[in-house]
């Protein structure tokens, strides 16, 4: 949409304009109001619904407190991976796994960002977003504003599930998920220990898991999760997730509470580039770990980069996955696709040859050569090794 000069000087202008309030947004807004240097600048931050809901738990995994600890509501030292007979209880430390509620999250950033008069809110739904000689313009039904940086993680996700079916030379799989928020009428959980993958449940020609996290020993949220092609129908998580409930806790009544639905793309392939002064940050721009679809531990590095970057007045950089751990993704990713070898026993191998903490180390790109080769052993060479080779081939 071109905008002659006029109504270019005439457009609202901002230091730096947020464009879609979620995970990335918020977290960006939250690092921006509590960094001295950055505390002054005028922030517009535009989404297309203000009103939050709690629509996603976050579980992340840090060693010391981070930002949001006081929004923390569970956390655990313990893990466990079943696989038929094999089962694994991992002590996580010196890292803790923590649970977050989005509508906490979304709360916290937003009552202590409303305290700022130089922050500013708009909902719309925002139309597009270009860049006109060192400023960047974000266009909405009815109104348009101008900034000297624009922060976008407005996925169009309808692109996205056209890209997930097109014959691209990228592996593309969906993280997809629903998760019901149970309480039983008696205790039946071990609140310490969280399930991160229990792979006695239909794989559905697929990798496919139970992903269940106990608030206390009554309640947990339960999450039927696959890393497939194509989403399922809500139905067949439910059966599924019911069946799993019955078959566990059998004669033990329990109540749905509140439940999840989500879908979060695992690809290599890039969905956007940052190019100065548009800048793409969470999903949009390439947080999401492609070989697990962990994001939020690597939404708050892109998040603590940006603003450590705009306070030292360094240009702005927002890649954060590690060529050496990309790589790894992408051949963990290649496997999956591929169907070279069935997903619940890579993961089963990986838990039950290494400690958790290594595993940890390993999914937040802090890894050393040595730790990855551990990894990376975990799976046999007649897989890994063509696997490899194929990534790197596609790369040269
Ligand atoms: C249900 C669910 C659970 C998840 N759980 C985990 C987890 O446990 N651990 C983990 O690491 N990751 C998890 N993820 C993955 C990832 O952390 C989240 O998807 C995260 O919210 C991504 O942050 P984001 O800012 O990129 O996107 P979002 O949080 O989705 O934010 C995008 C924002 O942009 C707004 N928007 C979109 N289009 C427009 C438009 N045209 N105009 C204006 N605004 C617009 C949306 O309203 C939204 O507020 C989960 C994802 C889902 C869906």
């Amino acid at each position: 949409m071109p905008v002659n000069a006029e109504t270019f000087e005439q457009q609202a202008s901002y230091d730096i304009i947020i464009a879609g309030a979620g995970c990335a947004g918020l977290s960006l807004l939250y690092g921006l109001i509590t960094e001295i240097k950055l505390c002054q600048l005028r922030v517009l931050v535009i989404d297309k619904s203000l009103e939050k809901s709690n629509d996603r738990t976050w579980c992340f995994w840090e060693t010391e407190k981070g930002p949001f600890e006081s929004i923390v509501c569970k956390q655990w030292d313990s893990i466990t991976v079943y696989k038929n007979n094999f089962s694994k209880q991992l002590i996580t430390a010196p890292f803790t796994y923590k649970m977050i509620q989005g509508l906490d999250f979304y709360n916290f950033v937003i009552k202590e960002a409303k305290k700022s008069p130089n922050i500013y809110w708009q909902e719309a739904s925002i139309t597009n977003i270009e860049a006109i000689d060192n400023s960047a313009i974000v266009y909405w039904e009815g109104g348009s504003a101008k900034a000297s940086k624009v922060f976008s993680s407005i996925l169009p996700v309808d692109s996205l599930y056209t890209i997930s079916q097109s014959t691209n030379t990228q592996p593309f799989l969906w993280q997809h998920f629903k998760g019901l928020l149970v309480e039983f009428d008696k205790p039946v959980f071990d609140a310490n220990i969280a399930t991160l993958m229990d792979f006695n449940v239909d794989q559905k020609g697929a990798t496919a898991f139970m992903y269940l996290l106990p608030l206390d020993n009554k309640k947990a949220l339960v999450e039927y999760t696959l890393f497939s092609k194509s989403i399922l129908k809500p139905s067949d998580y439910d059966s599924e997730l019911i069946c799993y409930l019955n078959k566990h806790y059998a004669n033990v009544s329990f109540e749905i509470l509140h439940n999840e639905i989500g879908a979060i793309p695992m690809t290599t392939q890039t969905f956007a580039n940052s190019v100065a002064p548009i800048y793409v940050i969470g999903t949009l721009g390439n947080a999401v770990k492609s070989s697990t679809g962990y994001a939020f531990h690597f939404i708050q590095e892109q998040v603590g980069q940006i603003v450590k970057d705009l306070a030292n007045n360094q240009p702005v950089k927002t890649e954060i996955h590690n060529t050496r751990h990309q790589f790894y993704d992408a051949v963990l990713l290649y496997i999956l696709d591929h169907q070279l070898m069935e997903g619940s026993e890579i993961f089963k191998r990986i838990f039950e040859k290494n400690k958790a903490s290594t595993i940890f180390k390993f999914l937040s790109n802090t890894s050393t050569i040595f730790e990855d080769i551990c990894i990376m052993r975990s799976l046999p060479t007649s897989i890994f090794l063509p696997a490899a080779i194929k990534v790197l081939l596609r790369r040269a």
